[in-house]
This record gives C-alpha cells, sequence and structure tokens, in this order.
C-alpha cells in the first residue's frame, strides 16, 4: 500500500509499505483523514524519545472499515470508524485498575507500531468507534485531541457554573475550552501569544495575555480567591509552580502539559495543606471516545473548523513547512479523497 514513511529524523517521504491484514479481533480501516499533532511532529523533528525510524505516523485516525478479522462480531465492511490510539496491555496495575492510558507497556497506533498516514491501518476492534451519523469523517478525526478535553475535565471534575482557568491555548487547551464550555464551566483562558488567544476567544473563552501583572489580574477576577480550577497545558514548568498560586484554596489542579524529561518544578509545601488543593495528572484518555464524538456530533465542539485540510500524499512537503514555521496553521488534518 501506499504511505507516509517516516524514515528518520527530516526525512518523510510517500513511499510503499506492506498491505497489513487483520488478525484475530482486529479490523482493517481504509483511512480518510488523519490529524497531525504535536507528537507527530516531535516524531519528525527527532524528540520523541520512544520513537523507532522507520515508522508510519499518525495517531488521530478517521475511515471506513474494510475488513474485519476473525471473532469480530459487531463491526463490518462500510461502516465509519475512528481509532483510539492507546492500547494498553491488560495485565500491569493501571490496566488492571481500568487506567489503560497510563500503561507501564503501552502502544500507541502511530509511535509504536504503524498508524494512519498511510491507505491502511490495522487496530483491535476493541479501540475502533463508530462515527454518529452526520458527522464527516475529517471532523471525527478530533476525536483523539477532543477525548483528551474529556479526560482533562473528567480528572478536574469541571461542573457547571464554575471558573476554570486554562494556561495554554494551543491543541490541548483549545480542546480543554470547548469541553470545559460544553460542561457548564465559565472558562478562562491564557496564553502568552494573542494570535492563540484569539482563537480561544472564538471558541467562548474569557481571554488573558499573560504578561507581568497577570497573577494579580486573575486574582482580581476572581475577587482575590484564586480560581476554583486551574488546568495546565503548557508544559512549561513556571505555568505549573504559578498554578499553585493561581487556584483557590479547596480548588483543584490539572497538569496535562509535558514537562521535558528530568526538569523538576518547585512547589510551595506549605500551600498543599493551608489551601488543601487536589493536584492531578491527566494522560491521553480513556474510555473517553464516545463522549468525544458525541460532543463533536452535536454541535458541542466547533474545533474542526479552525483545521487546514492537505492531501496526505503531500506530508513531506506540509511537514518540513510546519517544521519551519510552527504556528503557521491552528491544526492540520491529512486527508485521502
Ligand atoms: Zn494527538
Ligand atoms: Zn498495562
Amino acid at each position: 500500500m501506499r504511505a507516509v514513511i517516516m524514515n528518520k529524523p527530516f526525512e518523510m517521504e510517500v513511499g510503499h509499505w506492506e498491505t497489513p491484514q487483520p488478525g484475530v479481533g482486529q479490523v482493517k480501516v481504509s483511512v480518510r483523514a488523519a490529524g497531525i499533532c504535536a507528537g507527530d511532529m516531535y516524531f519528525y523533528l527527532g524528540k520523541n524519545p520512544y520513537a523507532v525510524y522507520p515508522q508510519v505516523c499518525g495517531h488521530e485516525i478517521a475511515g471506513i472499515i474494510t475488513e474485519v478479522g476473525p471473532a469480530v462480531t459487531d463491526l463490518e465492511p462500510g461502516m465509519p470508524v475512528v481509532v483510539e490510539p492507546f492500547i494498553g496491555c491488560g495485565q500491569c496495575y493501571p490496566c488492571r485498575v481500568g487506567k489503560s492510558n497510563c500503561c507501564v507497556n503501552l502502544q500507541i497506533i502511530g509511535v509504536h507500531i504503524p498508524g494512519g498516514y498511510a491507505e491502511y491501518v490495522i487496530a483491535p476492534a476493541t479501540h475502533i468507534h463508530r462515527i454518529p451519523a452526520g458527522l464527516s469523517l475529517s471532523s471525527a478525526s478530533f476525536a483523539e485531541p477532543v477525548a483528551i478535553g474529556v479526560q482533562g475535565c473528567r480528572r478536574g471534575q469541571v461542573s457547571a457554573g464554575e471558573d476554570v482557568l486554562i494556561l495554554g491555548c494551543g491543541p490541548i487547551g483549545l480542546a480543554l475550552i470547548e469541553v470545559a464550555k460544553a460542561r457548564g464551566a465559565n472558562v478562562l483562558a491564557a496564553d502568552i501569544s494573542p494570535h492563540r488567544l484569539e482563537t480561544a476567544a472564538r471558541f467562548g473563552a474569557e481571554t488573558f495575555l499573560v504578561k507581568d501583572n497577570f497573577m494579580q489580574t486573575i486574582l482580581n477576577r476572581t475577587n482575590g480567591e484564586g480560581v476554583p480550577v486551574v488546568m495546565e497545558a503548557t508544559g512549561s514548568p513556571q505555568a505549573m509552580e504559578q498554578s499553585v498560586d493561581l487556584v483557590a484554596a479547596g480548588g483543584r489542579i490539572v497538569i496535562l502539559g509535558l514537562v521535558k524529561q528530568g526538569v523538576t518544578v518547585n512547589l510551595p509545601g506549605l500551600d498543599f495543606t493551608r489551601k488543601e488543593m487536589t493536584i492531578v495528572g491527566s494522560r491521553a484518555s480513556v474510555n473517553c471516545f464516545p463522549a468525544a464524538l458525541q460532543l463533536l456530533a452535536d454541535g458541542s465542539i466547533t474545533y474542526p473548523q479552525i483545521a487546514t485540510e492537505f492531501s496526505l500524499w503531500d506530508a513531506p512537503q506540509v511537514f518540513a513547512n510546519l517544521a519551519e514555521h510552527p504556528g503557521k496553521i491552528d491544526k492540520g488534518v491529512l486527508v485521502i479523497n
């Protein structure tokens, strides 16, 4: 089959890759849309420590089932579906307690095993979700990033009527904004980039440019109390440290941003008891795809509207371009027509 092959950092080509066949419990999907994620970009830039080359990337995948393997009962060829890319081992402690997103042997389609930048992809039937009627394949490929927003909001127990501050308006921050709004929260969003804040405002967030008096601005906005829920989606240690000062006493902090390996975050120890804050991490998603697809189908999520579509076979030029001009587009989706 034709595939976009990442041979090594900065070397991507359209070439031939062996067509995969579905084994027991597996499904073969004809790819129609595959999002470009920061993770794919890291693979391209040689910044993903788990990357093994050559590889077919792409983990935000929507397509049509073309074949099902033995023992697959509830799925059949012709169904439009999305692929949930995180495959747990089922054996380790997090898998046993239903947190396969933290599996210690996690396999990700498009990172550890071939992904969606190809004509076909194979996935376990357990990781296939049917696309609700009326939702396009291109929009459905947003199920993965939206699911990350669902997971973050569940971890933070975001509920109606409360203020939620989202630090960072990149792809994850934007997903968080719309999911939090769909849950009825008042969303405050902060970033250092005015352009990103424009997009955040379009999604209905009250926006704040991070500059010298940012902390005071947020405290003033919340009558000096701080924010009930702070969600950190920048990966910057400084932003994580700030979240402890920004959160209200009794509030919750959700950390989604990835800090570089080996980097330490300093937190004021006394505040843990003084504020009795809850700090939780949030990694990828587990059991969030159905909710994400529903939010996309019912129009709560408008994220796909800011995407730029490219032909999958133009991926080498698209990646080279994005590597040189990182902020050029808000979100890219590669499609096969
Ligand atoms: Zn992604
Ligand atoms: Zn596991």
